[in-house]
């Protein structure tokens, strides 16, 4: 079977500063695929770069062999909440609606199978009745299943949710996964970032671990051994499979005292030298 998606050597810069380095990996069609690490691993620009909301400075990304632009159409993204203004004065009819415009339909009006695919989407995140109240009324759960409702009246081929359990009450995230299965069952890629290291091995077949550069890709098992854990998240206790696990760095996080050579943590690594402090 072909993949669907495929990352070739990515690399994306903010300045000078690399926040995904050389990233290579691939998706195979259908795949549901958790994208972990740590705060400022470049998960989210993972997905911005997916739909050209932050440019490669080097490598290609290819679904079904073509760049992205050539399907833009079939990629939802749920964007990080905080990322989201949810002043905007919109009802979550007209949120979900956006999934159904097109390039060069904007100033279209709805027709009326738009609207029956919006309403269906609407009902299916259980979230019907609020068809008509502005966005920022809505609470974290609520506002993340407008925007999965959104996602789902593009009728995706590959849905990216950056953070979706971040934030939200139990049953948004359960109603999440609930539909993660129900497009499994469609074949939809999905990729979905998150913090929950117990989530992604117990929900998830396959991992990507990331910390600017790949740490490893593959099955939960094969990814979260100690080694990888720690070049990705060294210094910090991570939870996997109910277990806790303390990542120590070779230099006891204090970074590179006594000179990058010294230390071949990921802190330490003269990549890391060069940019300047993480934070
Ligand atoms: P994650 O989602 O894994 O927390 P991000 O992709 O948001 O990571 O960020 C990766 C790195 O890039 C971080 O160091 C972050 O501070 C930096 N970064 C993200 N967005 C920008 C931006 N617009 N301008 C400059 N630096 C950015
Ligand atoms: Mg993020």
């Amino acid at each position: 079977m072909t993949d669907l998606l495929e990352l070739r050597n990515v690399s994306v810069f903010y300045g000078a500063r690399a926040a995904l380095d050389s990233v290579t990996f691939s998706v195979p069609h259908g795949g549901q695929v958790a994208v972990v690490g740590p705060n400022g691993a470049g998960k989210s620009t993972l997905f911005k770069a997916m739909v050209g909301l932050a440019p490669l400075r080097s490598g290609e990304i290819l679904i079904h062999g073509r760049p992205p632009g050539e399907y833009r159409d079939p990629i939802a993204y749920v964007p990080q909440r905080e990322e989201v203004d949810w002043r905007f004065p919109v009802t979550v009819f007209d949120v979900v609606g956006m999934g159904r415009y097109r390039r060069g339909r904007w100033l279209k009006r709805l027709s009326a199978i738009d609207r029956a695919v919006v309403h269906r989407s609407l009902d299916l995140m259980g979230i019907a009745d609020l068809a008509e109240r502005p966005i920022g009324e809505l609470s974290g759960g609520q506002q993340q299943r407008v925007f999965l409702a959104r996602a789902l009246a593009q009728e995706p081929h590959v849905l990216l949710l950056d953070e979706p359990f971040t934030g939200v009450d139990i049953a948004t995230r359960e109603a999440t996964l609930e539909l993660l299965g129900g497009l499994k069952a469609r074949a939809v890629t999905a990729l979905v970032s998150t913090h929950d290291l117990d989530l992604a091995s117990g929900r998830f077949e396959q991992v990507v671990l990331l910390n600017r550069r790949l740490i490893s890709a593959g099955r939960p098992a094969e990814v979260f051994t100690e080694q990888h854990l720690q070049a990705a998240f060294g210094g910090q206790m991570v939870v996997v499979n109910g277990r806790a696990i303390v990542v120590d760095q070779c230099c006891g996080g204090h970074g590179p005292v006594g000179g990058v050579d010294a230390c071949h943590c990921d802190t330490c690594e003269p990549a890391d030298a060069v940019g300047g402090p993480e934070r």
